[in-house]
Protein backbone atom coordinates (compact mmCIF):
# COMPACT_ATOMS: atom_id res chain seq x y z
CA UNK A 1 0.00 0.00 0.00
CA UNK A 2 1.48 3.19 -0.66
CA UNK A 3 1.61 5.98 1.85
CA UNK A 4 -0.72 8.99 0.49
CA UNK A 5 -0.29 10.82 2.64
CA UNK A 6 3.32 11.26 2.22
CA UNK A 7 2.66 12.01 -1.50
CA UNK A 8 -0.16 14.46 -0.84
CA UNK A 9 2.40 16.49 1.16
CA UNK A 10 5.21 16.32 -1.73
CA UNK A 11 2.12 17.15 -4.42
CA UNK A 12 1.60 20.29 -2.36
CA UNK A 13 5.05 21.50 -2.29
CA UNK A 14 5.22 21.08 -5.93
CA UNK A 15 2.13 22.86 -6.42
CA UNK A 16 2.85 26.12 -4.55
CA UNK A 17 6.03 26.20 -6.97
CA UNK A 18 3.94 26.27 -9.36
CA UNK A 19 1.89 28.74 -8.20
CA UNK A 20 4.60 31.32 -7.66
CA UNK A 21 5.67 30.60 -11.18
CA UNK A 22 2.37 31.07 -12.55
CA UNK A 23 2.14 34.32 -11.05
CA UNK A 24 5.32 35.12 -12.49
CA UNK A 25 3.95 34.24 -15.95
CA UNK A 26 0.96 36.40 -15.34
CA UNK A 27 3.16 39.22 -15.51
CA UNK A 28 4.50 38.34 -18.13
CA UNK A 29 1.31 38.10 -20.19
CA UNK A 30 -0.05 40.99 -19.19
CA UNK A 31 3.32 43.18 -20.48
CA UNK A 32 2.88 40.94 -23.98
CA UNK A 33 -0.70 42.06 -24.19
CA UNK A 34 0.81 45.50 -23.66
CA UNK A 35 3.43 45.35 -25.86
CA UNK A 36 1.29 44.39 -28.68
CA UNK A 37 -1.40 46.75 -28.11
CA UNK A 38 1.16 49.23 -28.79
CA UNK A 39 2.70 47.02 -31.92
CA UNK A 40 -0.34 47.85 -33.47
CA UNK A 41 -0.84 51.32 -33.07
CA UNK A 42 2.94 52.74 -33.05
CA UNK A 43 4.75 49.75 -34.34
CA UNK A 44 6.62 48.84 -30.34
CA UNK A 45 9.75 49.33 -30.24
CA UNK A 46 12.74 51.67 -31.36
CA UNK A 47 13.82 49.73 -34.44
CA UNK A 48 10.83 47.26 -36.09
CA UNK A 49 11.97 48.87 -39.15
CA UNK A 50 15.20 48.32 -39.09
CA UNK A 51 15.31 44.56 -37.87
CA UNK A 52 12.49 43.94 -41.02
CA UNK A 53 15.44 45.35 -43.09
CA UNK A 54 18.07 43.07 -41.86
CA UNK A 55 16.15 40.56 -42.18
CA UNK A 56 14.90 40.08 -45.69
CA UNK A 57 18.99 40.89 -46.61
CA UNK A 58 19.78 37.33 -45.18
CA UNK A 59 16.40 35.70 -46.68
CA UNK A 60 13.66 34.32 -44.94
CA UNK A 61 12.93 35.22 -41.44
CA UNK A 62 11.46 31.43 -40.08
CA UNK A 63 9.95 30.74 -36.53
CA UNK A 64 9.25 27.29 -35.28
CA UNK A 65 7.36 26.62 -32.01
CA UNK A 66 9.74 24.10 -30.97
CA UNK A 67 13.72 23.16 -30.87
CA UNK A 68 12.91 19.92 -32.98
CA UNK A 69 10.76 21.29 -35.41
CA UNK A 70 13.70 23.96 -36.00
CA UNK A 71 16.02 21.18 -36.45
CA UNK A 72 14.23 19.70 -39.22
CA UNK A 73 14.03 22.85 -40.99
CA UNK A 74 17.67 23.95 -40.16
CA UNK A 75 18.40 20.83 -41.52
CA UNK A 76 16.62 21.10 -45.14
CA UNK A 77 16.88 25.28 -45.57
CA UNK A 78 20.93 24.69 -44.53
CA UNK A 79 22.88 28.28 -44.95
CA UNK A 80 19.96 29.73 -47.01
CA UNK A 81 18.33 31.61 -44.00
CA UNK A 82 18.16 31.39 -40.22
CA UNK A 83 15.59 29.68 -38.09
CA UNK A 84 14.58 30.45 -34.19
CA UNK A 85 12.48 28.48 -32.00
CA UNK A 86 9.72 30.20 -29.51
CA UNK A 87 9.65 27.18 -26.42
CA UNK A 88 12.95 27.43 -24.58
CA UNK A 89 14.58 24.33 -24.38
CA UNK A 90 13.61 22.73 -20.99
CA UNK A 91 10.28 24.11 -21.14
CA UNK A 92 6.82 22.28 -21.56
CA UNK A 93 6.11 23.23 -25.20
CA UNK A 94 2.06 22.52 -24.11
CA UNK A 95 2.17 25.52 -20.90
CA UNK A 96 4.69 27.45 -22.78
CA UNK A 97 3.59 31.71 -21.88
CA UNK A 98 4.59 33.47 -24.55
CA UNK A 99 6.84 36.80 -23.62
CA UNK A 100 6.56 40.11 -25.05
CA UNK A 101 9.45 39.23 -27.70
CA UNK A 102 7.33 36.29 -29.17
CA UNK A 103 4.87 38.68 -30.50
CA UNK A 104 7.62 40.61 -32.23
CA UNK A 105 9.16 38.02 -33.44
CA UNK A 106 5.94 36.34 -34.88
CA UNK A 107 4.86 39.56 -36.53
CA UNK A 108 8.26 39.89 -38.10
CA UNK A 109 8.24 36.30 -39.39
CA UNK A 110 7.90 35.16 -42.86
CA UNK A 111 6.58 32.06 -41.84
CA UNK A 112 5.46 30.01 -38.59
CA UNK A 113 6.13 26.59 -38.47
CA UNK A 114 3.82 24.52 -35.76
CA UNK A 115 3.47 20.90 -34.59
CA UNK A 116 -0.25 21.69 -34.19
CA UNK A 117 -2.43 18.40 -33.24
CA UNK A 118 -2.76 20.39 -29.43
CA UNK A 119 0.93 20.64 -28.64
CA UNK A 120 0.75 24.77 -29.18
CA UNK A 121 -2.80 26.19 -28.08
CA UNK A 122 -1.02 29.29 -27.09
CA UNK A 123 0.22 29.63 -30.24
CA UNK A 124 -3.36 31.03 -30.99
CA UNK A 125 -3.65 33.67 -28.41
CA UNK A 126 -0.51 34.81 -30.03
CA UNK A 127 -2.06 34.67 -33.51
CA UNK A 128 -5.30 36.58 -32.63
CA UNK A 129 -3.08 39.73 -31.51
CA UNK A 130 -0.35 39.31 -34.32
CA UNK A 131 -1.24 40.57 -37.91
CA UNK A 132 -1.56 38.36 -40.42
CA UNK A 133 1.94 35.92 -40.34
CA UNK A 134 1.24 32.21 -41.86
CA UNK A 135 1.54 29.22 -39.53
CA UNK A 136 2.43 25.93 -41.48
CA UNK A 137 1.15 22.78 -39.55
CA UNK A 138 3.84 20.01 -40.35
CA UNK A 139 2.00 17.31 -39.19
CA UNK A 140 -0.53 18.42 -41.93
CA UNK A 141 -2.51 14.91 -43.56
CA UNK A 142 -0.85 12.69 -40.48
CA UNK A 143 -2.82 9.68 -38.97
CA UNK A 144 -2.81 10.48 -35.29
CA UNK A 145 -3.32 8.24 -32.21
CA UNK A 146 -5.56 9.69 -29.42
CA UNK A 147 -5.12 10.20 -25.39
CA UNK A 148 -6.03 7.28 -23.15
CA UNK A 149 -9.42 7.26 -22.48
CA UNK A 150 -10.47 10.96 -24.63
CA UNK A 151 -10.98 11.38 -28.39
CA UNK A 152 -8.17 14.30 -27.93
CA UNK A 153 -5.06 13.31 -30.60
CA UNK A 154 -1.47 13.20 -29.15
CA UNK A 155 0.41 15.75 -30.35
CA UNK A 156 4.04 13.43 -30.37
CA UNK A 157 3.92 12.48 -33.42
CA UNK A 158 7.84 13.53 -33.90
CA UNK A 159 8.53 10.06 -31.42
CA UNK A 160 7.68 8.26 -34.51
CA UNK A 161 10.70 8.90 -37.34
CA UNK A 162 8.27 7.48 -39.63
CA UNK A 163 6.30 10.97 -39.20
CA UNK A 164 8.81 13.18 -39.55
CA UNK A 165 10.19 11.65 -43.04
CA UNK A 166 6.52 11.29 -44.38
CA UNK A 167 4.83 14.41 -43.00
CA UNK A 168 7.19 16.79 -41.06
CA UNK A 169 10.29 17.02 -43.96
CA UNK A 170 7.64 16.79 -46.27
CA UNK A 171 5.23 19.38 -45.28
CA UNK A 172 8.11 21.72 -44.58
CA UNK A 173 9.91 21.43 -47.80
CA UNK A 174 6.52 22.02 -49.87
CA UNK A 175 5.95 25.08 -47.80
CA UNK A 176 9.97 26.36 -48.36
CA UNK A 177 9.53 26.12 -51.88
CA UNK A 178 6.03 27.61 -52.25
CA UNK A 179 7.42 31.11 -50.54
CA UNK A 180 10.92 30.87 -52.03
CA UNK A 181 11.00 29.00 -55.61
CA UNK A 182 14.03 29.81 -55.93
CA UNK A 183 15.98 27.99 -53.09
CA UNK A 184 13.71 24.81 -54.57
CA UNK A 185 17.13 22.65 -55.93
CA UNK A 186 18.63 23.57 -52.55
CA UNK A 187 15.64 22.26 -50.49
CA UNK A 188 15.02 19.29 -52.26
CA UNK A 189 18.24 18.55 -52.33
CA UNK A 190 19.04 18.53 -48.21
CA UNK A 191 15.80 17.40 -47.61
CA UNK A 192 17.32 13.80 -49.56
CA UNK A 193 20.12 14.03 -48.00
CA UNK A 194 18.35 14.37 -44.46
CA UNK A 195 15.62 11.84 -45.51
CA UNK A 196 18.72 9.38 -46.10
CA UNK A 197 20.09 9.93 -42.41
CA UNK A 198 16.60 9.26 -41.00
CA UNK A 199 15.97 6.48 -42.87
CA UNK A 200 19.30 5.32 -41.37
CA UNK A 201 17.89 6.15 -37.69
CA UNK A 202 14.89 4.29 -38.11
CA UNK A 203 16.82 1.27 -39.03
CA UNK A 204 19.02 1.46 -36.16
CA UNK A 205 16.23 1.89 -34.00
CA UNK A 206 14.16 -0.96 -34.92
CA UNK A 207 17.66 -3.03 -34.57
CA UNK A 208 18.54 -1.62 -31.05
CA UNK A 209 14.84 -1.90 -29.77
CA UNK A 210 15.06 -5.39 -30.99
CA UNK A 211 17.55 -6.27 -27.86
CA UNK A 212 14.54 -5.68 -25.19
CA UNK A 213 12.71 -8.66 -24.99
CA UNK A 214 9.07 -8.78 -24.77
CA UNK A 215 7.77 -8.99 -20.81
CA UNK A 216 9.65 -5.75 -20.63
CA UNK A 217 8.47 -3.85 -23.58
CA UNK A 218 6.58 -0.76 -21.97
CA UNK A 219 7.87 2.63 -21.70
CA UNK A 220 6.90 4.25 -18.33
CA UNK A 221 7.58 8.27 -18.30
CA UNK A 222 6.18 11.11 -16.97
CA UNK A 223 4.09 12.48 -19.64
CA UNK A 224 2.79 9.53 -22.06
CA UNK A 225 4.49 10.97 -25.21
CA UNK A 226 5.89 7.86 -26.03
CA UNK A 227 2.67 6.60 -28.16
CA UNK A 228 3.71 6.90 -31.55
CA UNK A 229 7.52 5.55 -30.34
CA UNK A 230 5.12 2.87 -28.76
CA UNK A 231 2.89 1.98 -31.50
CA UNK A 232 6.03 1.99 -34.22
CA UNK A 233 8.41 -0.28 -32.57
CA UNK A 234 6.36 -2.71 -30.48
CA UNK A 235 6.27 -0.93 -27.00
CA UNK A 236 3.75 -0.34 -24.79
CA UNK A 237 3.12 3.22 -23.83
CA UNK A 238 2.32 4.95 -20.05
CA UNK A 239 2.87 8.19 -18.48
CA UNK A 240 1.54 9.42 -15.33
CA UNK A 241 -0.36 11.51 -16.46
CA UNK A 242 -1.43 12.43 -20.74
CA UNK A 243 -0.20 15.34 -21.32
CA UNK A 244 1.58 18.30 -19.78
CA UNK A 245 -1.06 20.40 -20.42
CA UNK A 246 -3.67 18.36 -18.50
CA UNK A 247 -3.60 17.66 -14.65
CA UNK A 248 -0.55 16.25 -13.77
CA UNK A 249 0.96 13.63 -10.94
CA UNK A 250 -2.74 13.77 -9.10
CA UNK A 251 -2.44 10.82 -5.93
CA UNK A 252 -4.43 8.48 -7.91
CA UNK A 253 -2.18 8.90 -11.25
CA UNK A 254 0.93 8.45 -8.68
CA UNK A 255 -0.80 5.15 -7.63
CA UNK A 256 -2.37 3.52 -10.96
CA UNK A 257 1.54 3.80 -11.62
CA UNK A 258 3.10 1.99 -8.40
CA UNK A 259 0.60 -0.95 -8.67
CA UNK A 260 1.58 -1.29 -12.70
CA UNK A 261 4.80 -1.22 -11.89
CA UNK A 262 4.91 -3.73 -9.32
CA UNK A 263 2.56 -6.08 -11.02
CA UNK A 264 4.31 -6.37 -14.52
CA UNK A 265 7.44 -6.37 -12.26
CA UNK A 266 8.94 -3.61 -14.80
CA UNK A 267 12.64 -3.10 -14.65
CA UNK A 268 13.00 0.91 -15.01
CA UNK A 269 11.27 4.00 -15.30
CA UNK A 270 12.06 6.88 -17.07
CA UNK A 271 11.68 10.99 -16.59
CA UNK A 272 11.69 13.58 -19.53
CA UNK A 273 14.08 16.91 -20.01
CA UNK A 274 11.17 18.81 -19.87
CA UNK A 275 8.90 17.59 -16.61
CA UNK A 276 9.62 18.27 -12.99
CA UNK A 277 11.25 14.58 -11.93
CA UNK A 278 10.29 14.61 -8.44
CA UNK A 279 6.70 12.94 -9.31
CA UNK A 280 8.43 9.84 -11.10
CA UNK A 281 10.55 10.16 -7.93
CA UNK A 282 7.88 9.42 -6.16
CA UNK A 283 7.36 5.82 -8.18
CA UNK A 284 10.72 5.12 -7.90
CA UNK A 285 11.36 5.61 -3.87
CA UNK A 286 7.84 3.50 -3.69
CA UNK A 287 8.46 0.42 -6.07
CA UNK A 288 12.25 0.24 -5.62
CA UNK A 289 12.33 0.37 -9.47
CA UNK A 290 14.87 2.78 -10.44
CA UNK A 291 15.03 5.84 -13.11
CA UNK A 292 16.71 4.54 -15.50
CA UNK A 293 17.67 7.19 -17.37
CA UNK A 294 16.65 10.69 -19.01
CA UNK A 295 14.28 10.96 -22.22
CA UNK A 296 14.06 13.96 -24.66
CA UNK A 297 10.69 14.13 -25.77
CA UNK A 298 9.27 17.95 -26.31
CA UNK A 299 12.86 19.71 -27.24
CA UNK A 300 15.97 18.91 -28.26
CA UNK A 301 19.12 18.67 -25.68
CA UNK A 302 20.94 21.89 -24.92
CA UNK A 303 24.50 22.32 -26.92
CA UNK A 304 27.09 19.84 -25.74
CA UNK A 305 24.64 17.72 -23.64
CA UNK A 306 24.95 14.75 -27.27
CA UNK A 307 21.57 15.26 -27.95
CA UNK A 308 21.37 19.21 -29.22
CA UNK A 309 19.48 17.26 -32.77
CA UNK A 310 16.87 15.53 -33.35
CA UNK A 311 18.96 12.42 -34.64
CA UNK A 312 21.49 12.73 -31.50
CA UNK A 313 18.14 13.19 -29.43
CA UNK A 314 16.82 9.95 -30.68
CA UNK A 315 19.30 7.86 -30.63
CA UNK A 316 19.71 8.85 -26.82
CA UNK A 317 16.92 7.92 -26.21
CA UNK A 318 16.49 4.69 -27.96
CA UNK A 319 19.78 4.05 -25.96
CA UNK A 320 18.97 4.63 -22.52
CA UNK A 321 15.29 2.63 -22.89
CA UNK A 322 17.18 -0.35 -24.26
CA UNK A 323 19.53 0.17 -21.28
CA UNK A 324 17.27 0.15 -18.63
CA UNK A 325 14.51 -2.27 -20.16
CA UNK A 326 17.30 -4.71 -22.02
CA UNK A 327 18.45 -7.60 -20.63
ZN1 LIG B 1 4.77 16.82 -24.41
Amino acid sequence: MINVQKILKFINIIKKERIILWRKKVCVIVLSVICVTSLVLYGCGENTQQSSETESEEGLNIITTISIIADFVENIIGDRSSVTYLVPIGEEPEEYEPVPSDFRKIADADIVFANGVNLEEWLEKIMRNVGDTEVVYVTKGAPTLTLVDTDIEDPHLWLDVRYVIDYYVKNIVDTLITIDPEGESIYRQNSKAYTDELIALEEWIVKKLSEVPQENRIIIISENACKYLGDAYGFEAEGIWELNAHEEGTPQQISRIVDLVKERKIPAVFVETTVDERYMQMISNETGVAIAGTLYTDAVGVKGSGADTYIKMMRHNIKVIVSGLGE
